[in-house]
């Protein structure tokens, strides 16, 4: 189970394209249908957030071509799904398409079928993996330099991870990876959040971003390179400077109390380097990113608020269901 949080870097005023009252702002937004027995709601999350993030939507349009799958092709039932939220009439479309594809996709490895329930965040994270596959044709995901395609030049966080010993000063070499959702368990962040309180710390913009850190660490102690007996912490080092940063908050049981605690600490704004040990690249030592969608997990059911950009608004999408909302809350610049 997962929220997920989208973070976009500000690109400028993103109020700039809003005239009230004219056509511009009635941009948009349609339901995604999800029949009795379908329990499509976790992809349709994942289709909303992907279609309000402006810079994917922008970037999938202007892609040329891809490697086809036919009936298993996840990139062109999306960009259908994506075409008919700007051309049909219709309030709510239907995301069977894709949701086949999907199935198809994942038949080998058991996941996403038909019928059944699946994870929000891991089909928003899949959708963008198969994206990579489509464009570039290529099962190295860690090392992805493609500029087209959109899943690493927008999403991916590059990253190293190292042991440096305190004690003897030995290092591990490093090992790249890259993430495109950063999984942060509930219970741990809720943990440091006590913390912080019990040192009667004040509230620092760039609190939010290394409190998460703080729980993504907390307890992974690995053995020191050269074997010297010290218990190290493993250093996390971000090297790029991604546009879109999903973070996936894992409910660590299904009963958990600590809805309300997370609702109060989850902040609008993420400072990306207090996200890891520390950022290599020039923008990213500056970077701070905004909220501007997040997927909820309640009742074993996924919904999804996402800021229309066109209308300056948050949108609430339950399958079908849309409705406008009045968080006081907008990521303007
Ligand atoms: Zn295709
Ligand atoms: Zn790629
Ligand atoms: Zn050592």
């Amino acid at each position: 189970m997962a929220w997920v949080r989208l973070l976009l870097k500000p690109g400028g005023n993103l109020r700039s394209g809003y005239q009230p009252g004219s056509m511009l702002s009635l941009a948009p937004t349609k339901g995604l249908l999800n029949g009795p027995g379908e329990n499509s709601c976790f992809l349709n999350s994942a289709v909303q957030v992907l279609w309000h993030l402006d810079i994917f939507r922008r970037s999938l349009r202007q892609l040329p071509g891809h490697v086809c799958l036919g009936n298993a092709c996840i990139f062109c039932a999306l960009k259908n799904i994506f075409s008919q939220f700007q051309h049909s009439r219709e309030k709510a479309l239907p995301s069977d398409a894709l949701r086949s594809a999907l199935a198809e996709s994942f038949k080998d490895e058991h996941r996403f079928q038909l019928g059944l329930m699946d994870d929000a965040a891991e089909c928003f994270e899949n959708i963008l993996e198969r994206i990579h596959l489509h464009i570039v044709s290529d099962n190295e995901v860690d090392t992805c330099t493609i500029k087209s395609c959109i899943t690493h030049q927008k999403f991916a966080m590059t990253l190293y991870e190292q042991s440096v010993c305190y004690s003897c000063g030995a290092t591990s070499d490093p090992l790249p990876f890259t993430e495109l959702v950063h999984y942060v368990s509930i219970t741990a962040l809720c943990n440091q959040v006590e913390r912080m309180v019990e040192r009667n710390e004040r509230p620092r913009p760039e609190m939010f971003a290394e409190l998460l850190q703080a729980a993504s660490t907390i307890g992974d102690f690995r053995n020191c390179p050269s074997n010297c007996g010290q218990k190290i912490k493993i250093r996390r080092v971000l090297m790029n400077c991604p546009e879109i940063v999903t973070i996936g908050l894992v409910w660590d049981s299904e009963h958990s109390d600590l809805t309300l605690d997370v609702i109060r600490y989850l902040a609008p704004q993420l400072y990306l380097p207090g996200l890891f040990y520390r950022a290599t690249d020039e923008r990213a030592k500056r970077s701070e990113l905004i909220l501007v969608g997040m997927v909820c997990y309640s009742n074993k059911h996924y919904c999804t608020f996402a800021f229309h950009t066109k209308s300056s608004k948050w949108v609430f999408f339950d399958d079908a269901t849309v409705k406008e909302v009045s968080f006081k809350y907008v990521p303007c610049t």
